[in-house]
Protein backbone atom coordinates (compact mmCIF):
# COMPACT_ATOMS: atom_id res chain seq x y z
CA UNK A 1 0.00 0.00 0.00
CA UNK A 2 1.34 3.70 -0.68
CA UNK A 3 1.77 5.66 2.28
CA UNK A 4 2.72 9.20 2.53
CA UNK A 5 5.45 11.27 4.67
CA UNK A 6 3.27 10.25 7.99
CA UNK A 7 2.36 7.04 7.36
CA UNK A 8 -1.15 7.62 5.84
CA UNK A 9 -2.82 5.87 3.13
CA UNK A 10 -2.58 8.11 -0.24
CA UNK A 11 -5.30 6.02 -1.60
CA UNK A 12 -8.28 7.57 -2.89
CA UNK A 13 -11.89 7.37 -1.54
CA UNK A 14 -13.17 3.59 -2.66
CA UNK A 15 -16.82 4.36 -4.05
CA UNK A 16 -19.63 4.95 -1.21
CA UNK A 17 -22.73 3.11 -2.03
CA UNK A 18 -26.07 4.46 -3.15
CA UNK A 19 -27.81 4.45 0.38
CA UNK A 20 -31.53 5.57 -1.22
CA UNK A 21 -34.06 3.07 0.23
CA UNK A 22 -37.63 2.89 0.75
CA UNK A 23 -38.02 -0.38 3.46
CA UNK A 24 -42.42 -0.55 2.21
CA UNK A 25 -40.89 -1.58 -1.35
CA UNK A 26 -41.69 -5.83 -1.48
CA UNK A 27 -38.44 -7.27 -0.56
CA UNK A 28 -36.50 -4.68 0.95
CA UNK A 29 -36.14 -6.00 4.06
CA UNK A 30 -35.82 -8.95 5.70
CA UNK A 31 -35.17 -10.96 8.84
CA UNK A 32 -33.79 -14.14 9.88
CA UNK A 33 -33.42 -15.91 13.20
CA UNK A 34 -29.90 -17.29 14.19
CA UNK A 35 -29.32 -20.89 15.09
CA UNK A 36 -27.15 -19.57 18.44
CA UNK A 37 -26.83 -22.63 21.00
CA UNK A 38 -25.27 -21.51 24.40
CA UNK A 39 -22.53 -24.18 24.82
CA UNK A 40 -21.45 -24.64 21.43
CA UNK A 41 -22.54 -25.83 18.02
CA UNK A 42 -23.48 -29.30 18.39
CA UNK A 43 -21.51 -31.73 16.49
CA UNK A 44 -21.71 -35.65 17.33
CA UNK A 45 -23.10 -38.70 17.27
CA UNK A 46 -25.31 -40.95 19.35
CA UNK A 47 -26.51 -44.68 18.65
CA UNK A 48 -30.01 -44.83 19.50
CA UNK A 49 -31.21 -48.53 19.47
CA UNK A 50 -30.40 -49.63 16.04
CA UNK A 51 -29.87 -46.26 14.37
CA UNK A 52 -27.26 -43.69 14.33
CA UNK A 53 -28.26 -39.91 14.58
CA UNK A 54 -25.42 -37.32 13.68
CA UNK A 55 -26.25 -33.71 15.34
CA UNK A 56 -25.06 -31.06 13.24
CA UNK A 57 -26.44 -27.42 13.93
CA UNK A 58 -26.36 -24.56 16.36
CA UNK A 59 -23.72 -22.52 14.25
CA UNK A 60 -25.63 -18.97 15.05
CA UNK A 61 -23.91 -16.47 12.77
CA UNK A 62 -21.42 -18.57 11.06
CA UNK A 63 -23.40 -21.58 9.72
CA UNK A 64 -22.70 -20.50 5.75
CA UNK A 65 -18.67 -20.00 7.35
CA UNK A 66 -17.90 -23.49 8.74
CA UNK A 67 -20.62 -25.56 6.77
CA UNK A 68 -18.03 -27.31 4.46
CA UNK A 69 -16.10 -28.20 7.49
CA UNK A 70 -18.93 -29.34 9.99
CA UNK A 71 -19.86 -31.56 6.55
CA UNK A 72 -16.50 -33.38 6.19
CA UNK A 73 -16.67 -34.16 10.10
CA UNK A 74 -20.25 -35.53 8.99
CA UNK A 75 -19.08 -37.92 6.84
CA UNK A 76 -15.91 -38.93 8.42
CA UNK A 77 -18.41 -39.86 11.62
CA UNK A 78 -20.68 -41.48 9.55
CA UNK A 79 -18.11 -43.58 7.42
CA UNK A 80 -16.20 -44.56 10.60
CA UNK A 81 -19.52 -45.81 12.27
CA UNK A 82 -19.96 -47.77 8.73
CA UNK A 83 -16.50 -49.80 8.83
CA UNK A 84 -16.79 -50.39 12.98
CA UNK A 85 -20.14 -52.16 12.13
CA UNK A 86 -19.80 -53.31 8.69
CA UNK A 87 -22.82 -51.59 7.52
CA UNK A 88 -23.88 -52.26 3.93
CA UNK A 89 -27.54 -50.32 4.31
CA UNK A 90 -26.86 -47.39 1.76
CA UNK A 91 -29.88 -45.25 2.44
CA UNK A 92 -29.21 -41.77 4.71
CA UNK A 93 -32.02 -39.42 5.94
CA UNK A 94 -30.56 -35.74 6.07
CA UNK A 95 -33.27 -33.51 7.86
CA UNK A 96 -32.94 -29.87 7.00
CA UNK A 97 -32.97 -28.52 4.00
CA UNK A 98 -30.25 -25.23 5.04
CA UNK A 99 -26.84 -25.13 4.42
CA UNK A 100 -25.62 -28.04 6.85
CA UNK A 101 -28.00 -30.19 5.48
CA UNK A 102 -27.47 -29.78 1.78
CA UNK A 103 -23.36 -29.40 2.27
CA UNK A 104 -23.77 -32.75 4.50
CA UNK A 105 -25.92 -34.67 1.74
CA UNK A 106 -23.08 -33.47 -0.89
CA UNK A 107 -20.02 -34.92 0.99
CA UNK A 108 -22.45 -38.11 1.94
CA UNK A 109 -22.79 -38.84 -1.83
CA UNK A 110 -19.49 -38.66 -2.18
CA UNK A 111 -19.42 -42.37 0.47
CA UNK A 112 -21.77 -43.66 -2.24
CA UNK A 113 -24.84 -43.23 0.21
CA UNK A 114 -28.57 -42.97 -1.07
CA UNK A 115 -29.23 -39.63 0.84
CA UNK A 116 -33.31 -38.14 1.00
CA UNK A 117 -33.61 -34.93 2.66
CA UNK A 118 -36.35 -34.26 4.55
CA UNK A 119 -37.50 -30.69 5.46
CA UNK A 120 -40.02 -28.04 6.55
CA UNK A 121 -39.10 -25.18 4.78
CA UNK A 122 -37.43 -25.40 1.20
CA UNK A 123 -33.71 -24.28 0.82
CA UNK A 124 -35.15 -20.58 -0.23
CA UNK A 125 -36.99 -20.16 2.73
CA UNK A 126 -34.23 -21.06 5.04
CA UNK A 127 -32.30 -18.63 7.23
CA UNK A 128 -29.27 -19.83 5.45
CA UNK A 129 -31.11 -18.96 1.93
CA UNK A 130 -31.33 -15.14 4.28
CA UNK A 131 -27.26 -15.12 5.36
CA UNK A 132 -25.44 -12.52 4.72
CA UNK A 133 -22.66 -14.65 3.61
CA UNK A 134 -19.32 -12.94 4.80
CA UNK A 135 -16.74 -15.67 5.75
CA UNK A 136 -16.43 -15.11 9.34
CA UNK A 137 -17.01 -16.84 12.75
CA UNK A 138 -19.60 -14.94 14.44
CA UNK A 139 -21.65 -15.06 17.24
CA UNK A 140 -20.76 -18.63 17.62
CA UNK A 141 -19.79 -20.75 21.17
CA UNK A 142 -17.70 -22.93 20.94
CA UNK A 143 -15.85 -25.43 23.67
CA UNK A 144 -12.79 -24.79 24.73
CA UNK A 145 -11.88 -28.47 25.36
CA UNK A 146 -8.44 -29.51 23.55
CA UNK A 147 -9.89 -31.95 21.17
CA UNK A 148 -13.10 -29.91 20.68
CA UNK A 149 -10.58 -26.62 19.72
CA UNK A 150 -8.78 -29.04 17.33
CA UNK A 151 -11.98 -30.27 16.38
CA UNK A 152 -12.69 -26.56 15.38
CA UNK A 153 -9.62 -25.65 13.24
CA UNK A 154 -9.76 -28.52 11.10
CA UNK A 155 -13.70 -27.42 10.16
CA UNK A 156 -12.19 -24.11 9.22
CA UNK A 157 -9.45 -25.40 7.66
CA UNK A 158 -11.82 -27.72 5.50
CA UNK A 159 -14.67 -25.07 4.88
CA UNK A 160 -11.95 -22.04 4.02
CA UNK A 161 -10.02 -24.75 1.23
CA UNK A 162 -13.19 -25.72 0.07
CA UNK A 163 -14.66 -22.79 -0.52
CA UNK A 164 -11.46 -21.00 -1.91
CA UNK A 165 -11.26 -23.74 -4.39
CA UNK A 166 -14.94 -23.09 -5.65
CA UNK A 167 -13.98 -19.35 -6.39
CA UNK A 168 -15.74 -19.04 -10.58
CA UNK A 169 -16.90 -22.18 -10.56
CA UNK A 170 -21.06 -20.58 -10.09
CA UNK A 171 -21.36 -21.17 -5.94
CA UNK A 172 -21.32 -17.57 -5.53
CA UNK A 173 -17.95 -17.63 -3.77
CA UNK A 174 -15.93 -14.53 -3.94
CA UNK A 175 -12.26 -13.32 -2.14
CA UNK A 176 -13.09 -9.80 -0.85
CA UNK A 177 -11.64 -6.66 1.03
CA UNK A 178 -13.23 -6.16 4.37
CA UNK A 179 -13.00 -3.05 5.80
CA UNK A 180 -13.70 -2.30 9.29
CA UNK A 181 -13.25 0.66 12.00
CA UNK A 182 -12.46 -1.78 15.07
CA UNK A 183 -10.76 -5.32 14.92
CA UNK A 184 -13.39 -7.49 13.39
CA UNK A 185 -13.86 -10.39 16.19
CA UNK A 186 -14.89 -13.11 13.73
CA UNK A 187 -12.42 -12.31 11.70
CA UNK A 188 -9.46 -12.40 14.77
CA UNK A 189 -10.94 -15.50 15.94
CA UNK A 190 -9.86 -17.69 13.18
CA UNK A 191 -6.46 -15.71 12.85
CA UNK A 192 -6.08 -16.87 16.93
CA UNK A 193 -7.31 -20.46 15.92
CA UNK A 194 -5.73 -21.34 12.19
CA UNK A 195 -2.97 -18.51 12.05
CA UNK A 196 -1.82 -18.26 8.25
CA UNK A 197 -5.24 -19.51 7.12
CA UNK A 198 -6.83 -15.92 6.12
CA UNK A 199 -4.19 -13.35 4.50
CA UNK A 200 -3.08 -10.73 7.02
CA UNK A 201 -5.01 -8.07 8.15
CA UNK A 202 -3.46 -4.49 7.36
CA UNK A 203 -3.91 -1.61 9.41
CA UNK A 204 -4.73 1.82 8.14
CA UNK A 205 -4.03 4.96 9.29
CA UNK A 206 -7.27 6.53 7.74
CA UNK A 207 -9.91 4.16 5.94
CA UNK A 208 -10.11 4.93 2.45
CA UNK A 209 -13.89 6.50 2.24
CA UNK A 210 -15.76 9.17 2.26
CA UNK A 211 -16.54 10.30 5.86
CA UNK A 212 -14.27 8.75 6.74
CA UNK A 213 -10.76 10.20 9.09
CA UNK A 214 -10.34 7.68 11.09
CA UNK A 215 -7.95 4.37 11.82
CA UNK A 216 -9.12 0.86 10.57
CA UNK A 217 -8.26 -2.48 9.29
CA UNK A 218 -8.39 -4.17 6.34
CA UNK A 219 -9.17 -7.70 5.85
CA UNK A 220 -9.30 -10.63 3.08
CA UNK A 221 -11.33 -12.89 3.11
CA UNK A 222 -14.53 -14.66 1.12
CA UNK A 223 -18.15 -13.95 0.78
CA UNK A 224 -20.56 -16.94 -0.30
CA UNK A 225 -23.52 -15.21 -1.53
CA UNK A 226 -26.78 -17.52 -0.15
CA UNK A 227 -28.81 -16.79 -2.93
CA UNK A 228 -26.27 -18.02 -5.55
CA UNK A 229 -25.06 -20.65 -3.58
CA UNK A 230 -27.92 -22.43 -1.74
CA UNK A 231 -30.14 -22.95 -5.08
CA UNK A 232 -26.57 -24.20 -6.34
CA UNK A 233 -26.33 -26.71 -3.99
CA UNK A 234 -29.92 -28.07 -4.68
CA UNK A 235 -29.71 -27.84 -7.98
CA UNK A 236 -26.78 -30.44 -8.14
CA UNK A 237 -27.89 -32.70 -5.28
CA UNK A 238 -31.02 -33.36 -7.48
CA UNK A 239 -28.75 -33.84 -10.34
CA UNK A 240 -27.17 -36.64 -8.62
CA UNK A 241 -30.60 -38.32 -7.59
CA UNK A 242 -31.48 -36.89 -4.29
CA UNK A 243 -35.17 -36.76 -3.08
CA UNK A 244 -36.51 -33.64 -1.44
CA UNK A 245 -39.44 -34.80 0.63
CA UNK A 246 -41.40 -32.08 2.47
CA UNK A 247 -42.13 -33.31 5.89
CA UNK A 248 -42.15 -31.65 9.23
CA UNK A 249 -41.18 -33.83 12.55
CA UNK A 250 -42.83 -33.31 15.82
CA UNK A 251 -40.07 -34.95 17.90
CA UNK A 252 -37.59 -36.93 17.94
CA UNK A 253 -39.23 -40.35 18.64
CA UNK A 254 -41.96 -38.70 15.62
CA UNK A 255 -37.72 -39.26 13.58
CA UNK A 256 -37.08 -42.71 14.73
CA UNK A 257 -40.19 -44.44 14.70
CA UNK A 258 -41.51 -42.89 11.43
CA UNK A 259 -38.02 -43.07 9.22
CA UNK A 260 -36.91 -46.39 7.71
CA UNK A 261 -32.89 -44.71 7.39
CA UNK A 262 -30.36 -46.58 10.10
CA UNK A 263 -28.38 -43.37 9.85
CA UNK A 264 -30.18 -39.96 10.55
CA UNK A 265 -28.44 -36.93 9.81
CA UNK A 266 -30.22 -33.73 12.20
CA UNK A 267 -29.24 -30.24 10.61
CA UNK A 268 -32.16 -28.80 11.99
CA UNK A 269 -31.15 -25.56 13.01
CA UNK A 270 -32.99 -23.86 15.18
CA UNK A 271 -35.58 -26.50 14.66
CA UNK A 272 -33.50 -28.74 16.99
CA UNK A 273 -34.76 -26.56 19.98
CA UNK A 274 -38.29 -28.64 19.86
CA UNK A 275 -37.41 -31.61 17.80
CA UNK A 276 -34.12 -32.88 20.37
CA UNK A 277 -35.76 -31.09 22.88
CA UNK A 278 -32.21 -28.81 23.29
CA UNK A 279 -33.20 -25.97 25.66
CA UNK A 280 -29.26 -24.45 24.54
CA UNK A 281 -30.87 -23.52 21.73
CA UNK A 282 -31.79 -19.37 21.65
CA UNK A 283 -33.04 -17.90 18.15
CA UNK A 284 -30.89 -14.51 17.72
CA UNK A 285 -33.02 -12.30 15.19
CA UNK A 286 -30.99 -10.12 12.59
CA UNK A 287 -32.83 -7.81 10.32
CA UNK A 288 -31.31 -6.83 6.65
CA UNK A 289 -32.11 -3.53 4.61
CA UNK A 290 -31.61 -4.63 0.82
CA UNK A 291 -30.86 -1.77 -1.20
CA UNK A 292 -30.48 -2.03 -4.88
CA UNK A 293 -27.13 -4.06 -6.50
CA UNK A 294 -24.14 -1.97 -7.21
CA UNK A 295 -21.57 -3.42 -9.21
CA UNK A 296 -18.73 -1.10 -8.22
CA UNK A 297 -18.99 -1.47 -4.76
CA UNK A 298 -16.18 -3.93 -4.27
CA UNK A 299 -15.92 -4.52 -0.58
CA UNK A 300 -17.13 -5.21 2.48
CA UNK A 301 -17.63 -2.56 4.96
CA UNK A 302 -17.82 -2.35 9.35
CA UNK A 303 -18.60 -0.37 11.41
CA UNK A 304 -20.99 -1.92 14.27
CA UNK A 305 -23.08 -2.85 11.83
CA UNK A 306 -22.15 -4.13 7.84
CA UNK A 307 -22.42 -3.68 4.43
CA UNK A 308 -21.92 -6.29 1.91
CA UNK A 309 -22.31 -5.34 -1.60
CA UNK A 310 -23.31 -8.24 -3.66
CA UNK A 311 -24.74 -9.70 -7.01
CA UNK A 312 -28.56 -9.45 -5.73
CA UNK A 313 -28.30 -6.60 -3.31
CA UNK A 314 -26.45 -4.67 -1.28
CA UNK A 315 -27.39 -5.14 2.37
CA UNK A 316 -26.74 -3.86 5.58
CA UNK A 317 -27.34 -5.89 8.94
CA UNK A 318 -25.54 -6.85 12.50
CA UNK A 319 -28.40 -6.21 14.45
CA UNK A 320 -28.75 -8.92 16.77
CA UNK A 321 -32.24 -9.45 18.91
CA UNK A 322 -33.30 -12.32 20.92
CA UNK A 323 -36.40 -13.07 19.92
CA UNK A 324 -38.11 -16.11 18.14
CA UNK A 325 -39.91 -13.58 16.35
CA UNK A 326 -39.19 -13.67 13.02
CA UNK A 327 -40.66 -10.75 11.30
CA UNK A 328 -38.79 -7.65 10.03
CA UNK A 329 -39.70 -3.82 10.91
CA UNK A 330 -39.51 -1.45 7.82
CA UNK A 331 -38.46 1.25 10.48
CA UNK A 332 -35.58 -0.46 12.12
CA UNK A 333 -34.18 -1.48 8.36
CA UNK A 334 -34.85 2.53 7.85
CA UNK A 335 -32.59 3.13 10.62
CA UNK A 336 -29.71 0.56 9.92
CA UNK A 337 -29.34 2.59 6.46
CA UNK A 338 -29.50 6.13 8.21
CA UNK A 339 -27.05 4.92 10.55
CA UNK A 340 -24.51 3.25 7.49
CA UNK A 341 -25.46 6.35 5.03
CA UNK A 342 -24.14 8.51 8.42
CA UNK A 343 -20.97 6.57 9.05
CA UNK A 344 -20.13 7.92 4.87
CA UNK A 345 -21.20 11.26 5.73
CA UNK A 346 -24.16 10.94 3.68
CA UNK A 347 -26.18 11.90 6.70
CA UNK A 348 -25.94 13.01 9.94
CA UNK A 349 -24.36 10.82 11.97
CA UNK A 350 -26.81 8.18 14.06
CA UNK A 351 -26.26 5.62 16.63
CA UNK A 352 -26.69 2.03 15.28
CA UNK A 353 -30.16 0.58 16.20
CA UNK A 354 -30.62 -2.17 18.42
CA UNK A 355 -27.05 -3.78 18.07
CA UNK A 356 -26.33 -5.35 21.22
CA UNK A 357 -28.52 -8.24 23.50
CA UNK A 358 -27.65 -9.67 26.61
CA UNK A 359 -27.16 -13.39 27.12
CA UNK A 360 -30.20 -14.34 29.72
CA UNK A 361 -27.34 -15.31 32.43
CA UNK A 362 -27.12 -10.96 32.06
CA UNK A 363 -23.82 -11.51 30.66
CA UNK A 364 -23.01 -9.39 27.12
CA UNK A 365 -22.93 -12.07 24.18
CA UNK A 366 -21.65 -9.76 21.48
CA UNK A 367 -17.84 -8.48 22.46
CA UNK A 368 -18.21 -4.48 22.62
CA UNK A 369 -14.83 -4.40 20.63
CA UNK A 370 -17.24 -6.08 17.60
CA UNK A 371 -16.98 -4.41 14.45
CA UNK A 372 -19.40 -6.48 12.68
CA UNK A 373 -22.00 -9.14 13.95
CA UNK A 374 -23.35 -11.23 11.56
C1 LIG B 1 -29.45 -11.94 9.14
C2 LIG B 1 -28.47 -13.10 9.18
C3 LIG B 1 -27.21 -12.93 8.63
C4 LIG B 1 -26.28 -13.99 8.65
N1 LIG B 1 -25.05 -13.81 8.07
C5 LIG B 1 -24.16 -14.83 8.07
C6 LIG B 1 -22.89 -14.66 7.45
O1 LIG B 1 -22.59 -13.58 6.91
N2 LIG B 1 -22.02 -15.69 7.48
C7 LIG B 1 -22.32 -16.89 8.06
O2 LIG B 1 -21.49 -17.81 8.07
N3 LIG B 1 -23.54 -17.09 8.64
C8 LIG B 1 -24.45 -16.08 8.68
N4 LIG B 1 -25.67 -16.25 9.28
C9 LIG B 1 -25.92 -17.50 10.02
C10 LIG B 1 -26.40 -18.61 9.11
O3 LIG B 1 -27.47 -18.17 8.33
C11 LIG B 1 -26.83 -19.82 9.95
O4 LIG B 1 -25.83 -20.18 10.88
C12 LIG B 1 -27.09 -21.02 9.04
O5 LIG B 1 -27.95 -20.64 8.00
C13 LIG B 1 -27.68 -22.21 9.79
O6 LIG B 1 -27.94 -23.21 8.83
P1 LIG B 1 -28.80 -24.50 9.18
O7 LIG B 1 -28.79 -25.35 7.98
O8 LIG B 1 -28.32 -25.07 10.47
O9 LIG B 1 -30.27 -23.94 9.50
P2 LIG B 1 -31.44 -23.44 8.53
O10 LIG B 1 -30.94 -22.71 7.37
O11 LIG B 1 -32.41 -22.74 9.41
O12 LIG B 1 -32.09 -24.79 8.00
C14 LIG B 1 -32.77 -25.66 8.88
C15 LIG B 1 -33.57 -26.66 8.07
O13 LIG B 1 -34.12 -27.62 8.98
C16 LIG B 1 -35.50 -27.78 8.72
N5 LIG B 1 -36.21 -28.15 9.93
C17 LIG B 1 -36.16 -27.55 11.15
N6 LIG B 1 -37.00 -28.18 12.00
C18 LIG B 1 -37.59 -29.18 11.31
C19 LIG B 1 -38.55 -30.17 11.64
N7 LIG B 1 -39.08 -30.25 12.87
N8 LIG B 1 -38.93 -31.05 10.68
C20 LIG B 1 -38.41 -30.97 9.42
N9 LIG B 1 -37.49 -30.06 9.06
C21 LIG B 1 -37.09 -29.17 9.99
C22 LIG B 1 -35.92 -26.39 8.23
O14 LIG B 1 -37.16 -26.47 7.55
C23 LIG B 1 -34.74 -26.06 7.31
O15 LIG B 1 -34.91 -26.70 6.06
C24 LIG B 1 -26.63 -15.22 9.25
C25 LIG B 1 -27.91 -15.39 9.77
C26 LIG B 1 -28.82 -14.34 9.75
C27 LIG B 1 -30.19 -14.55 10.31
Amino acid sequence: MLLDERGVSTLSNLPTADFTFDPYQPGACVAGLRPYRTKSYRLDGEELGDKLVVHNYGHGGGGITLSWGCAAKVRDMVLRHRIQNETTEREVAVLGAGVMGLTAATLLLDLGLDVTIYFDRKPVETTSYKAGGQWAVSLLEYSKDFAKVQELQYILRTAYTMFKASIGKGFGVSEVDNYSVNATSGIEVVHDLVPGLLPQREYLKRLPFEGHDTSGYRYRTLLVEPPIFIPRLERDLKARGVTFVNRRFINSADVLTSLTQKTIINCTGLGAKDLWNDSDMLPLRGQLAMLRPQPNLEYLYGQNGYLFPRNDHVIIGGTVEETCDETFDPERCRELVEYMAGAFGQRPPVPMPEFHIHHPRNERLVDPRLSISL
